[in-house]
């Protein structure tokens, strides 16, 4: 921010540029570009509290209509919108991780828990005898639409091929 080195030396027009003066101008700009970088953290948390608002977090604090299945301390489970199968549920983390990319140690319980919401679903749903796929979509070439991490559970049918070669 050399703006700021100048607005600093503009700030002590009358005063001679002393070696002192030289210290104290070197440490207020360490000071204001220390403050910079904490604000900058700040405006960054806030642009990610907004993208937090994604429309599964709506579904999951019943602030939109959705077919809800399921729902714990840690995942929801709904059907998608737009089913590619006779059952497509999405097994959604109560709290926002945007995409696989972000899983960390400490969400361990949530993955073990959708995997397992997953399976009985599959049962309630009466897919386990044939089979189904699980799918997690990450990211832009994992052509992941929804940026709040979901599993898809669908079965029903053959689900074809695993990816289109
Ligand atoms: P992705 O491509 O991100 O892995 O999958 C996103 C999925 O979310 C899509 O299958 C899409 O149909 C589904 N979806 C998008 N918006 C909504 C919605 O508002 N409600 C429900 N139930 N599903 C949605």
């Amino acid at each position: 921010m050399p703006w700021l080195k100048t607005a600093i030396i503009v700030q002590q027009p009358q005063s001679r540029l002393r070696a002192s003066n030289v210290y104290s101008i070197q440490t207020e700009y360490a000071r204001l570009q220390l403050i910079g970088v904490a604000l900058l953290q700040l405006s960054e948390k806030k642009d990610k509290h907004v993208l937090e608002e994604t429309v599964f977090s709506k579904i999951i604090r019943k602030e939109i209509p959705s077919d809800m299945l399921y729902q714990d301390d840690l995942v929801t489970a709904f059907r998608d919108i737009n089913p590619a199968r006779p059952t497509h549920i999405l097994i959604v983390p109560n709290v926002h991780i945007p995409t696989a990319c972000e899983f960390s140690d400490e969400h361990e319980p949530i993955l073990g828990r959708m995997l397992r919401v997953a399976s009985k679903l599959a049962d309630q749903e009466g897919i386990s005898a044939d089979g189904y796929r699980l799918i997690i979509n990450c990211g832009e070439h994992g052509r992941q639409e929804v940026m709040h991490v979901h599993m898809h559970l669908l079965g029903g049918a053959d689900v074809g091929p695993m990816l289109v070669r």
